[in-house]
């Protein structure tokens, strides 16, 4: 996959000793979500404090910071741009003191009528600190007439559309939510504390809550909130749920393609299995002969073991991936494209050479990047080269969170399948249809309404 990126991750603990470290294991584990930014805001029921800055995880936090990150709740962000500039000010948790005290907010998703509430608010006085969505749904909240912080935050969410999953923090409580559609991702999980007390967590993937000991609870309910209170008054910290809009379920389906890690369990089910399973029906679909299946490390190796455990094609890691190519390198100008999927991606001459090849990757975006691929692989010696994709064409940007070019540059979007074949160097190319990826994951809604797969399809749910 290249050049379609999701934007963030979040996550928010609550009723934990240095919840911070917490968030900063669960930021580690969700890295591939974002890696421009990193950050927390931590309160210990007095204050928030809150740090943030450009970088990895593991450059952003170091152990003294974290201990300036004090107490029980804290909620963080991984940040991956798209709305906005790669600058601080673009960093989240975005932080504000108002008039019920203290708040720090995270989101993942892009609002897509951003623009006409940032013009109204500035219209009505307001002074904007960054370029993010994010900070109109602060402002909101401060200038709402409601009298609790719970009913403010609704009284904003009624006033945004798009795709949004939120965690707030104010200095005693904690606030999860979820948009209507459920566009992005946020599951519940649960800590036991030492003392036997219950500790939460929610997180945009389950890989988080496995590297800290969480389990799995469940995923917020589109439209739902969940309110976090009683970490520092010795209440039942058990959190309260309100379904705040009514839920019109249209997850998005590419977390399944490509974003979410295969050991996460998104949207109630194993990402790993779904993409073996889309490999299997791409094999059903497009099953010829060929003497290996090798997998575009890493985003197509589940589809890879799936098609060829249906072919009966024996599998082989064809392509060894270098997984320490950060962004630090010297990107390579758009002329050296070859050097740059070189850096990534270098086959094995002794396995491929002579033989008729399948590789299996899970989109095309450009086109660009699979072109590269076809070339490494024929200097390796490749006989013939079947490009076989586990999803559908993409053929439209997305609007909801996650970083896509212009429908211009989508290559399958302005091409027909034999000019994108021709462009790539493939001597076939064959895609899995939106049926087939639908039934993949067992959607058992006829009319597959529970998800967005506007990207493959051009129909979107939220203009
Ligand atoms: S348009 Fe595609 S990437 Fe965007 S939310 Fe819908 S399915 Fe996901």
């Amino acid at each position: 996959m290249e050049d379609w990126n999701e934007k963030c991750a979040i996550v928010g603990v609550y009723n934990v000793p240095n919840a911070s470290i917490l968030s900063y294991y669960a930021l580690f584990a969700m890295q591939h979500r974002g890696q421009e930014a990193s950050g927390i805001s931590a309160s210990n029921g007095k204050k928030i404090a809150t740090h943030k800055q450009m970088g990895l995880v593991t450059k952003v936090f170091d152990a003294p910071t974290l201990k300036k990150l004090q107490g029980n709740s804290s909620i963080g962000h991984n940040r991956y741009s798209t709305a906005g500039e790669d600058s601080i000010d673009e960093c989240q948790p975005i932080f504000a003191r108002y008039s019920l005290g203290e708040m720090a907010l995270a989101h993942n998703g892009n609002l897509t009528n951003a623009k006409e509430v940032r013009t109204r608010l500035i219209e009505d006085g307001a002074i904007f600190q960054s370029h993010l969505d994010t900070e109109n749904i602060i402002h909101l909240i401060a200038k709402s007439p409601k009298k609790s912080l719970t009913n403010r935050i609704v009284d904003a969410l009624e006033q945004i559309q798009g795709a949004y999953a939120l965690v707030f923090l104010s200095r005693t409580k904690m606030f999860a939510v979820r948009d209507r559609y459920g566009l992005r991702p946020l599951s519940l999980g649960q800590i036991t504390n030492p003392d036997g007390s219950m500790g939460y967590i929610v997180a945009s993937e389950t890989c988080a809550f496995d590297l800290i000991g969480a389990t799995y609870i469940r995923d917020l309910a589109p439209g739902e909130m969940l309110v976090f209170e009683g970490a520092y008054s010795q209440h039942n910290t058990t959190p309260k749920s309100l379904q705040i809009f009514t839920p019109q379920p249209k997850f998005c389906i590419f977390e399944y393609v490509y974003f979410a890690r295969p050991d996460s369990k998104v949207f109630g089910k194993n990402v790993y299995e779904i993409r073996k399973q889309m490999g299997i029906e791409l094999a059903k679909e497009h099953k010829i002969q060929a003497d290996m299946v090798i997998p575009v490390p890493d985003s197509g190796v589940a589809a890879a073991i799936g098609y060829s455990r249906e072919s009966g094609i024996p599998f082989e890691l064809g392509i060894i991936r270098n997984h320490y190519v950060g962004r630090t390198f010297i990107e390579p100008t758009q002329s050296a494209r070859e050097l740059k999927v070189k850096l990534k991606l270098n086959p094995i001459a002794a396995i491929i050479a002579g033989k008729e090849i399948i590789i299996i990757d899970d989109s095309i975006v450009r086109g660009t990047t699979s072109k590269q691929i076809i070339k490494i692989l024929r200097q390796a010696g490749a006989k013939k080269i079947h490009l076989f994709i586990s999803s559908p064409p993409t053929i439209s940007p997305c609007y909801y969170g996650v970083d896509t070019p212009d429908v211009s540059e989508l290559i399958c979007a302005n091409h027909s399948l034999e000019e994108v074949r021709d462009f790539i160097g493939a001597d076939s190319l064959a895609f899995l249809s939106l049926s087939g990826l639908q039934k993949s994951i067992h959607h058992d809604d006829d009319n597959h309404q529970g998800f967005c797969q506007a990207c493959f399809d051009g129909n979107y749910i939220i203009t």
